[in-house]
């Protein structure tokens, strides 16, 4: 093949593909990826993209928790691209692989709170036994470390288990706790006091833990609204972070989980845990095309160093390996 015959053929190739990958909505993402520079050599093997091996690739993405509906499009995708003619399956996986990472860098977010606003106030949220607790202790820990001083409050009042667990990893953290004066306390009430310490006593971050719930329960999910009115009220403005902490291995039903808590509080960022496991969290794909919420960390553990900043490209690796 001459020199300019495989040059339009790369340009043709990359035609069919833009054009084809429009389930990556976002223009920036799209931008993103096809300004970069693919290798587009390795299109050009011999070995034919085989159907087995677009099922090879349906069936990793089906088991990553991509979901049948996001794993459609891509595969439709792949089939309309053509690619059959001259790519093999590594360069799909490869070209795949870039564009998931594309995604994703748009919601990659670090855990560095902003310092000049004191304290900076961060709720967690999210359904029974999602991490919001354990994430709670490594967040501390990790703010600590840098030389913050840390508050944490215990809005989950309903269990005595609750706060002991949020206890211990105020010690483990070595960050102090505000408590439910007795049991079944107000978790408002608590907020309250939590926000006016840490007003007075100048702490740089507070962190609230609240009772997990079912995204369905309409009352529970009304108690968060009115911890983050309280906290406006006690502070003068609102809760600086919403996060909902996510479990990987819930799959779909997360979509669920966003749309609801984001009904009654602005949910303002993800953290996804439990991916030490099997799970490999691929729902994030179809969570950040249809919410765009930033990730701001991952849990691979229950150790108060189980926490990493969320890295687009190595989630996408993983998540297709
Ligand atoms: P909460 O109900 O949302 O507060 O959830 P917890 O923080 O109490 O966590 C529920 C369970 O999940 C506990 O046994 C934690 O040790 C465990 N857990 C939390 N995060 C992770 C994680 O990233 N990986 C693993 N393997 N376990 C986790
Ligand atoms: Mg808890």
């Amino acid at each position: 093949m001459s020199f300019i015959s495989s040059l339009n053929r790369i340009k043709s190739l990359i035609k069919i593909f833009k054009n084809s990958m429009g389930i990556f909505s976002n223009k920036s993402v799209k931008d993103n990826i096809f300004n970069q520079k693919t290798n587009f050599r390795n299109i050009f093997s011999s070995k034919k993209l085989k159907n087995e091996q677009l099922e090879e690739l349906e069936e990793i993405l089906i088991e990553a928790d991509v979901g049948v509906p996001f794993t459609n499009k891509i595969i439709t995708s792949i089939v309309k691209a053509k690619f059959d003619k001259n790519t093999n399956f590594d360069d799909i996986k490869n070209i795949l692989s870039d564009h998931i990472s594309n995604l994703l860098q748009n919601v990659e977010k670090k855990l560095d709170f902003k310092t000049d606003k004191k304290p900076y106030i961060m709720v967690f949220n999210g359904v029974n036994g999602a991490g919001k607790t354990t994430s709670i202790g490594k967040i501390a820990a990790l703010l600590k470390k840098e030389g913050k001083k840390v508050l944490i409050a215990s809005c989950d009042t309903f269990r005595a288990a609750a706060n002991e667990q949020l206890k211990i990893w105020s010690d483990r953290s070595d960050c102090p706790i505000v408590e439910a004066n007795k049991e079944g306390e107000d978790p408002s009430a608590v907020a309250f006091r939590s926000v006016k310490k840490a007003i007075d006593e100048e702490f740089d971050v507070l962190l609230i833990d609240t009772a997990g719930r079912l995204q369905n329960k309409k009352s529970l999910m009304e108690e968060l609204s009115k911890i983050n009115r309280i906290i406006n009220k006690a502070s003068g403005h609102n809760a600086d972070e919403n996060i909902l902490i996510i479990d990987a291995r819930n799959g779909q039903n997360i979509i669920n989980q966003i749309e609801s808590f984001d009904e009654y509080i602005n949910i303002t960022g993800l953290i996804i845990t439990k991916l030490d496991g099997t799970a490999k969290g691929g729902i994030l794909l179809a969570i950040t095309e249809k919410f765009a919420k930033p990730i701001y960390a991952i849990g691979v553990g229950e150790k108060i160093d189980d926490l990493r900043e969320f890295n687009s490209k190595e989630f996408a690796t993983a998540l297709l390996g």
